[in-house]
């Protein structure tokens, strides 16, 4: 079966082709700068990697493209068989993945209140693929599913329940998608059975977010209503005192969207160097910035009083995950992140820690009682899976 991944952004467009249950990577690549009269595309295809430059208008154009590419050169004698499309907000509604309908679609458009960045491209990504690729099934991944499991106690706000009630605000958690793919991929290298293994999984990409699982389910997250909660990332603040917002509307007469605007895109790593990415933070901090220096201690420091925190919530826990950008390949952060968590029973061996080495690996002290580990995220291979599953059981 020849399954279509699309992760449809505000103004890019990406996907990969696989072909389960073999799970092989067929074709990969992106449109980005949609809307522009030279939008990028590139694609990997055969060993080979392309790039183009042409007008892409809007998400109409740019998949149209990508299904021409498909047809001509991809899947010549084949059919596209169905697509899994990562959408970002499922709500209350969704803790599983969902063959698409217009009452599923209709959901994620009503979603927009809680994602407002993140659903409307996401919908119109299935919008427009059902027009381009009719023949194919359609399913939705929720990166919120995950965290469906997460009690009331850990999800509600100290605010009062009308506002739960009425609008739905409580804690969602985000990157759902891979949390619970590493989770998997950790307990089978474990050799233990998922409904028993107990998980401490720190994403580090741009986005950044912890999660406590118990049992193989998610029970606590560091993301909340929205992405911006949590551990200090990229370009968004993670978690701050509340009052802020307050004091910048009446001190410094900011709009709500442009406190919005400060909190997502100028905060983070950028708001204290102006990089917003980890490898030109080191690069500064290699010739002595000392913002630098200083970001990495907070992004580090903070990552280690959420391990603390999950490691109350949890009692036992049986390793560490760590992944994504940052958590696959920065030493340098991981040794920063666990210095000092020896009483706590993390050990790292820092030798191992050093070694860049590709795969899931263990990098704890053979005294540590918590493993510490790092298992690739792989967030388009589980949404292939998830969409395969759904239709196996649907058909
Ligand atoms: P996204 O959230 O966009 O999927 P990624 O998971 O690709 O992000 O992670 C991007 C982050 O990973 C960037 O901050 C980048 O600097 C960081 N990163 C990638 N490779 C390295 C590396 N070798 N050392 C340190 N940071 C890295």
């Amino acid at each position: 079966m020849n399954i279509l991944v699309l992760n449809s952004g505000s103004s890019s467009i990406k996907f990969r082709i696989y072909t389960m249950p073999h799970e092989e990577l067929v074709a990969a690549g992106l449109v980005e700068k949609i809307g522009s009269e030279e939008a990028d595309i590139q694609v990997e295809f055969r060993g080979q990697r392309e790039r183009l430059s042409q007008p892409v208008q809007n998400h109409e154009e740019g998949l149209q493209w990508i299904a021409d590419f498909l047809t001509e050169r991809v899947l010549v004698d084949s059919t596209l068989d169905a697509i899994g499309h990562r959408v970002v907000h499922g709500g209350e509604e969704y803790s599983q993945p969902m063959l698409i309908s217009e009452e599923v679609l209709d959901k994620v458009n009503e979603l927009a209140i809680l994602a407002p960045l993140h659903n409307p491209p996401n919908a119109q990504g299935i919008q427009v693929s059902r027009r381009v690729f009719p023949q194919a099934q359609q399913v939705a991944v929720f990166d919120t599913a995950f965290h469906a499991t997460l009690p009331p106690h850990a999800f509600r706000y100290p605010i009062p329940n009308k506002l739960y009630e009425q609008y739905g605000i409580r804690v969602y958690g985000m990157h759902g998608t891979s949390h619970q793919y590493v989770t998997k991929q950790a307990a089978s290298f474990l050799d233990k059975p998922m409904s028993e293994t107990n998980l401490i999984t720190i994403h580090l990409g741009n986005g950044c977010s912890m999660t406590a699982v118990k049992n193989g389910q998610s029970v606590d997250t560091s993301m909340g209503l929205s992405p911006l909660a949590g551990l200090m990332m990229g370009t968004r603040s993670g978690d701050i005192d509340p009052s802020i917002p307050f004091f910048l509307s009446n001190q410094a007469n900011m709009s709500p969207s442009e406190i919005d605007q400060l909190l997502n895109q100028e905060s983070g790593l950028k708001g204290i160097t102006g990089e917003n990415d980890l490898r030109e933070v080191l690069k500064l901090r290699a010739q002595g910035d000392k913002m630098a220096q200083l970001a990495l201690e907070m992004y580090c420091y903070r990552i280690k009083k959420y391990i603390g925190a999950y490691m109350a919530v949890l009692g036992e826990v049986d390793a560490l995950i760590f992944t994504a950008g940052v958590g696959e390949n920065s030493d340098i952060v991981r040794e920063r992140s666990l210095a000092g968590l020896e009483n706590l029973g993390i050990e790292l061996d820092v030798e191992k820690n050093q070694e860049h080495l590709s795969g899931i690996r263990q990098l704890q002290r053979a005294s540590s009682k918590v493993k510490i580990l790092v298992v690739p995220t792989n967030e388009e291979l589980a949404i292939a899976e998830q969409t395969y599953q759904v239709l196996s059981k649907n058909n």
